[in-house]
């Protein structure tokens, strides 16, 4: 079945469909028509192009994430529709059946690859998946992959929480040759909006989106969390909260509690989670950091005051700067964004 029929049986209208590829083109600041092409791509696209996931060690979380998008929106649709040939966690075959699905996949070639969880850096028997070390099946998996995407902070640089455990787990980049393949989407779990869109753009655009020196679209990690947190304003005026029951300090800012907002790049105050639901300094949580590579090993403990971002050593002024630098492209990524996370929506 193709995308408009897909759209037909879920009663969702090819309009709104549009609106979601309006999105992706404003989000990575693609020109205007652009939105149709990917409209075309995707419509195209849809009848064929190949997903591979893989799950390293991981909790399943971002799987998780992806499927409990609320109502069936856009986004879920869009990967409800890619053709998932092989996924541990959501498909129906299993045994035999599903090893076979992915030996001939990999046959075919040109697939895009996701890695959810991490590859165990220290010893290939941590990870092992039908009696094969998991470092085998991607690396297997990798060779004839089209893009490579790492799904969260486990795939993704310092591996996440596996990366701080004995097993050493890092992402995807760490074990490729190829490094360019790579797009990493990290944060835990992965925001499916960040993820859809990625795979929109490149099965319009044949390739990577533009990306920062961790393999990170500069669309979703290019502004610091510190620079569009709406605590900043408590954090200029030194008002820390200290005490989590005083209902006088609810908004006021979470660096002492360990807020790794001035080291974390993530549009996370621009484009909240759960479709616009909220997001974790929103909720009243301190920023982990979940983003960054430091995480989770270098940014433990999480809800402690760190002294290399001490209140009293941050350079109010440099970031500033840097504010100043990406208010712009932090504006138009923000309402388009808004629209690919279901935050507009009606
Ligand atoms: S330290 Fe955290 S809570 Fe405080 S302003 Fe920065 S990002 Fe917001
Ligand atoms: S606000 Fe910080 S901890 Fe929360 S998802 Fe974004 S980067 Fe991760």
């Amino acid at each position: 079945m193709g995308i408009l029929e897909e759209l037909a049986a879920k009663e969702i209208k090819r309009r709104d469909f549009v609106k979601l590829c309006t999105a992706v083109a404003a989000a990575f600041s693609l020109p205007a028509g652009f939105a149709q092409d990917i409209a075309l791509a995707t419509e195209k696209a849809m009848k064929k192009p190949p997903v591979v996931w893989l799950e390293g060690q991981d909790c399943a979380g971002c799987s998780e994430s992806l499927l409990s998008t609320i109502n069936p929106s856009i986004a879920e649709l869009v990967l409800d529709t890619l053709s998932i040939r092989y996924h541990e966690t959501i498909m129906a075959g299993s045994g035999s059946v599903a090893e076979r699905a992915l030996e001939d996949t990999i046959k075919e070639g040109g697939y895009v690859l996701v890695l959810e969880g991490s590859i165990p850096k220290a010893d290939d028997r941590f990870c092992m998946v039908g009696g094969r070390n998991f470092k085998d099946i991607f690396m297997e998996a990798a060779g004839k992959a089209a893009a490579i995407i790492g799904a969260g902070s486990c795939a993704t640089l310092g591996g996440g929480i596996p990366g701080a455990t004995p097993s050493q787990g890092r992402g995807a980049i760490e074990f490729v040759s190829d490094r360019s393949k790579v797009i990493n989407l990290p944060t835990c779990p992965v925001k499916p909006s960040r993820l859809v869109a990625t795979i929109m753009y490149f099965l319009t655009a044949g390739k990577a989106p533009a990306l920062d020196q961790y393999n990170r679209p500069t669309a979703f990690y290019g502004t610091l969390i510190h620079d569009n947190c709406p605590r900043r304003n408590h954090f200029e005026k030194s008002y820390f909260l200290t005490d989590w029951n005083d209902p006088k300090q609810k908004d006021y800012c979470l660096l002492l509690k360990g807020c790794k907002g001035p080291k974390t790049y993530a549009d996370c105050p621009q484009v909240w989670w759960n479709e616009g639901a909220n997001w974790c300094i929103g909720a009243g949580a301190p920023c982990a950091g979940c983003s960054q590579p430091e995480y989770y090993a270098g940014f433990t403990p999480l809800y402690a005051k760190q002294d290399t971002i001490d209140a009293g050593k941050i350079d109010i002024d440099t970031i500033g700067e840097v504010a100043v630098g990406v208010a712009a492209v932090g504006a138009v990524v923000h309402g388009a964004v808004r629209l690919v996370a279901g935050k507009d929506k009606k």
